[in-house]
């Protein structure tokens, strides 16, 4: 028997409409179909541009089944081929604030999320904590783990986030404009941190950004979501240059990218008219 691969997130023919049967119905999502395959030792990343209110964020809480947004209104939602049916540690999600609890010390907020999953893994105390120490090193947090979230920058509270995220070894990564609330050059430095991180993870990501910029340098497809109820308007893959390994502000520089920013901003306009990403 030929084995087909299972896509490691499809989506087919969703919908999802909030508050549905009532005069405030929206729909925010309708018609999104997708599939990522999971490219052996070596997840996909996937860049969302869409205007404000198009259901990027919808989208990725369909996939990490938050309550109250999953499952959707029609239509399936499956990863590795099964519907789905609540969050799990498969899937990790990293938000644009802070997601870190204020009362524990970056340490144990990042043991935290292997002690929830304590039985599941299987780790003794010793291993959560040479685990988190790991990943806080990955992450340049080493000086700083016996601080309490509000004692950081904006840029080390990302850190955190991610550290949280990737210590439970998620194959689906989703990251909702994570880089939004930073300053410019914490940005790219983010921006180069997870490239260097994701090459290391192999997940699949997910990443909504309104900076087309962003989604040029981290991308390896990027879609353009159209108005509400959003779905992919366009799909671009080819002429999205690799800039593996090439900090942001070097590949910025090049001919390449400024090309390839110009294309996607041009493919923007055509699918959303004057409206911007956001
Ligand atoms: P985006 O992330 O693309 O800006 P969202 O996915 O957050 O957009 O939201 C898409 C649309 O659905 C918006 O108009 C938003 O107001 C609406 N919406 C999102 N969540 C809810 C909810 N829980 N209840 C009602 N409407 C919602
Ligand atoms: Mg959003």
């Amino acid at each position: 028997m030929s084995q087909t691969p299972v896509p490691v997130v499809e989506f087919r023919g969703v919908e999802k409409t909030f508050a549905a049967g009532t005069a405030r119905a929206f729909t925010a999502l309708a018609g999104l179909t997708f599939a990522i395959e999971d490219l052996p030792g070596r997840g996909e990343f996937v860049a969302v541009l869409g205007p404000s209110g198009c259901g990027k964020s919808t989208m990725l809480n369909l996939i990490a089944g938050f309550e109250g947004i999953a499952p959707p209104t029609a239509g399936e939602v499956l990863v590795r081929g099964v519907p789905v049916s609540g969050p799990g540690r498969d899937r990790g999600m990293i938000f644009q604030r802070y997601s870190s609890f204020p009362h524990l010390t970056v340490l144990d907020n990042v043991t935290f999320g292997l002690e929830l999953n304590g039985r599941e893994l299987g780790h003794s105390a010793a291993e959560r904590r040479e685990l988190a120490r790991h990943w806080l090193a990955r992450v340049g947090l080493t000086p700083h783990e016996q601080k309490y979230p509000h004692q950081l920058s904006g840029g080390q509270q990302q850190r955190v986030a991610i550290a949280r995220s990737l210590v439970l070894k998620p194959r689906i990564i989703l990251m909702d404009e994570p880089f939004s609330a930073l300053d410019e050059p914490t940005r790219l430095e983010m921006q180069e941190l997870i490239l260097e991180l994701w090459r290391e993870v192999e997940a699949t990501v997910f990443l909504v950004t309104h900076s087309i910029a962003e989604a040029v340098y981290l991308g390896d497809r990027i879609w353009i979501f159209t108005h509400a109820p959003g779905r992919i308007g366009r799909e671009l893959r080819d002429g999205i240059p690799s800039f593996t390994g090439r900090p942001p502000l070097e590949a910025q520089a090049t001919r390449e990218f400024q090309s390839a920013v110009e294309s996607v901003t041009g493919v923007f306009q055509q699918v959303n008219g004057g409206a911007v990403p956001s």
